[in-house]
């Protein structure tokens, strides 16, 4: 028995040397990150898609006009895009980055950013001349317990991107509760109010490329954008690394 056990963990360890990852789509043990079949169900964002909000649109629909969302909201900010579609495995693969703090998950997706900056020039060619970089801030308090701040992560890839400074100008006064548990309409409730120009930041007339991880009804982004608009900025940008839809 003692033997088969030793033999059973032996073979465990050397498995373990061979594949290292659990595929956080299909929890599959393997050599890479995110095996090749979950890796084959990601989806980038291309044609046609919403000028202004950068959502994804039925095959064969006039992309020149917004949207239905964005023709019902007031939207602050000038025009968004968004690399990837937010569904499996994108989500699993944001989830264990951002709640295990996963950071070959953070790395993979900063590399899934980067390749969507050289291969959809055409969806990302309006953050070439902004000014400098907004990442969307976490609470303090939630900042500590989650030990990093994705957006800012993700900021940092940009940064490298497209050669532009980070600009942390932005704080957040409210530790809202999770977007992702509650309705659209909640949703623009919660984060109302929950952010708040820097003293010292200098936003007049300036263009700023702002950054979250995830947009979904966009009232995260919409807010800060209200923010940065109020402060003076003439243009706001706003890069998530991936979109789900408005429900
Ligand atoms: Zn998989
Ligand atoms: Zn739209």
């Amino acid at each position: 028995m003692d033997l088969l056990t030793t033999a059973g963990s032996y073979i465990n360890e050397v498995f373990t040397i061979f594949f290292p990852h659990k595929c956080p789509g299909c929890g599959r043990a393997g050599s890479e990150l995110v095996c090749p079949d979950c890796e084959r169900k990601i989806r980038e964002i291309s044609e046609p898609y919403c000028r202004r909000c950068g959502i994804p649109l039925p095959p064969g629909i006039n992309a020149a006009a917004d949207c239905g969302w964005c023709r019902e909201q007031e939207i602050y900010f000038d025009a968004a895009r968004s690399a990837l579609n937010y569904q499996s495995p994108v989500r699993e693969i944001v989830m264990r980055f951002k709640f295990h703090r996963s950071y070959g998950m953070g790395r993979y997706l900063r590399g899934r950013l980067a390749r969507r900056a050289t291969t959809g020039v055409d969806i990302f060619d309006i953050f070439g001349d902004v000014d400098f970089i907004v990442p969307v801030p976490l609470h303090p308090r939630r900042r500590i317990w989650r030990g990093f701040n994705q957006s800012q992560y993700l900021a940092e890839e940009a940064a490298r991107i497209w050669d532009k400074r980070i600009e942390n100008c932005l704080l957040r006064i409210k530790n809202t509760r999770p977007q992702s548990l509650l309705s659209p309409k909640e949703r623009r409730k919660n984060v109302s109010g929950a952010f708040r120009l820097k003293g010292r930041a200098d936003v007049k007339d300036k263009t700023v490329l702002l950054i979250d991880d995830v947009m979904t009804t966009g009232a995260t982004v919409n807010e800060c954008s209200r923010v940065l608009k109020e402060g003076g900025a003439a243009r706001v940008v706003v890069l998530t690394l991936a979109r789900g839809g408005a429900s």
